[in-house]
């Protein structure tokens, strides 16, 4: 592969990536392919910080609307992230990879405290750090969860893992003719409610601290190392 062109990545992957064929929870061999792609960049030795979402298993919204308390239900959905994030440190030591699980949410049985500093230096010594509980706040998603820890470690790219190759103009499911862009500007995403990127404050966030972000689909095999390599895959928001 020729030389990363990113260094430090922070990649973000929703809950879904882990559901596999299932329609709630997680499939152990989806958990797998996730792995198998992180472990050929971490071979490159890109630093790699991850953090997961929880679609899989709660969302604070749909939990809400069900009648349970909004920040009741967001802490649900963080503590779901914890899960999430141990499926896949178990998956990626499996194969090799060294991890260490840091959660916004103080759980000293599982999980070390989110340190930033130490995150970083796992980072340095080869460890991929998989970020868990989000930003530790009710009212926000794992999107910002990631764009504030993106900045805080000063990676190069927050790396939005999705199931479509890109942003288009329209939704290319219903659209055949939909158009992808290559790149777009902060400004169009937040402003365009279709495109749907990441929610308004994770990419004002982004925006204002000059953070481009790659959305990409990291269900075609070999996308993240491409992506990693600066070929040109998905839409970079910048
Ligand atoms: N959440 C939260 N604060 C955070 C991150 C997550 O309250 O900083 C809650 C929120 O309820 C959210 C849920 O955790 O719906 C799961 O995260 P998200 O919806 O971002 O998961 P994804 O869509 O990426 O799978």
């Amino acid at each position: 592969m020729p030389s990363p062109k990113y260094h430090r990545i922070l990649l973000k992957i929703g809950g879904e990536a882990l559901l596999g064929k299932r329609d709630y929870g997680i499939e152990v061999e989806a958990t797998h392919q996730v792995a198998k792609q992180i472990k050929k960049i971490h071979q490159e030795k890109v630093q790699i910080a991850l953090v997961i979402g929880a679609g899989n298993i709660w969302r604070g919204v749909a939990g809400s609307k069900n009648g349970i308390e909004r920040a009741t239900s967001d802490y649900m959905g963080m503590l779901a992230t914890v899960i999430n994030a141990l499926a896949m440190q178990d998956a990626l030591e499996k194969i090799g990879v060294d991890t260490r699980v840091q959660s916004a949410i103080e759980m000293k049985a599982v999980a070390e405290p989110f340190i930033r500093r130490r995150a970083i230096r796992h980072m340095e010594k080869g460890r991929v750090v998989i970020l868990a509980a989000g930003t530790g706040s009710p009212f926000f998603t794992t999107d910002s969860g990631a764009a504030l820890r993106a900045l805080e470690l000063k990676c190069d790219v927050l790396m939005k893992a999705t199931k479509v190759d890109g942003v288009y103009d329209k939704d290319p499911l219903e659209h055949p003719d939909a158009k992808k862009f290559a790149t777009i500007s902060f400004v169009d995403a937040i402003k365009d409610k279709s495109i749907a990127v990441m929610d308004a404050s994770a990419l004002s966030l982004c925006m204002d601290n000059h953070l481009p972000i790659l959305v990409f689909n990291l269900f075609q095999n070999g996308n993240l190392k491409k992506a990693v390599s600066g070929e040109p895959i998905g839409t970079l928001v910048k």
